[in-house]
């Protein structure tokens, strides 16, 4: 089972890609991990866009993404996210498929409303000292403003601002509202109701999933 999953920042794409990843036994492929990992063991290719701050061509991109995909630990599937980013990356992708004879077989599209993204990202905090995160919402500390852990200032990032946050999802919307049209053009993309609570969200997706996958 190949997925991909789309969705804006502070929707919970994360979170639900590892609930599937967890129940499906597949492992959930986050390009921001992917390029983590490269550069800590020396992707000298990509270390030289990400060291200048240059964006990193799609040519590169798509060599990572390709390698990851081609693991021991992809043969039963994946669930990817943050990649594809262009209708450049998406025909790649097909293709790089195709070569392992595999194809995607579902595009899960997560949305919400702008002012529910916003409630949830301006409900971040995280500890100035150690980074531990809360959530003035669902993960609460124990004391008002303060670091469980260490007993810090807890701040709030500069990204999750709400000015910071809407110019993201827009950010966001640009880049990908092309792709939502490609998949959606070869019927392979599904919109599931990010907004109520992350385990409701799941057991949709689940339901959409196995009505829209064959069984092999
Ligand atoms: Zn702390």
């Amino acid at each position: 089972m190949q997925l991909i999953i789309f969705g804006s920042p502070g929707v919970g794409k994360g979170t639900l890609s590892d609930m599937l990843a967890e129940k499906y036994k597949i492992p959930h492929i986050s390009t921001g991990d992917i390029f983590r990992s490269e550069i800590k063991s020396g992707n000298s290719e990509l270390i030289q866009y990400v060291e200048k701050g240059l964006l990193v061509p799609d040519m590169v991109v798509n060599k990572v993404v390709e390698k990851s995909l081609k693991q021991e630990s992809c043969k039963n599937g994946f669930i990817l996210d943050g990649y594809p980013r262009t209708t450049d990356q998406a025909e790649f992708l097909e293709n790089a498929l195709w070569k392992l004879k595999k194809s995607i077989s579902l595009v899960l599209n997560l949305v919400a409303s702008e002012d529910e993204i916003i409630k949830r990202l301006t409900a971040r905090r995280s500890c100035g000292r150690c980074g531990a995160l809360y959530n003035l919402v669902t993960m609460k500390p124990k004391k008002k403003g303060m670091c469980d852990k260490c007993q810090s200032a807890l701040v709030m990032r500069k990204d999750d601002e709400p000015e910071t946050v809407k110019k993201r999802i827009q950010v966001y919307q640009n880049e990908t509202s092309p792709l939502i049209e490609y998949y959606k053009k070869k019927k392979m993309l599904v919109d599931v109701d990010a907004s109520p609570k992350p385990k409701e969200v799941f057991n949709a997706v689940v339901k959409v999933i196995e009505s829209n996958i064959k069984k092999e």
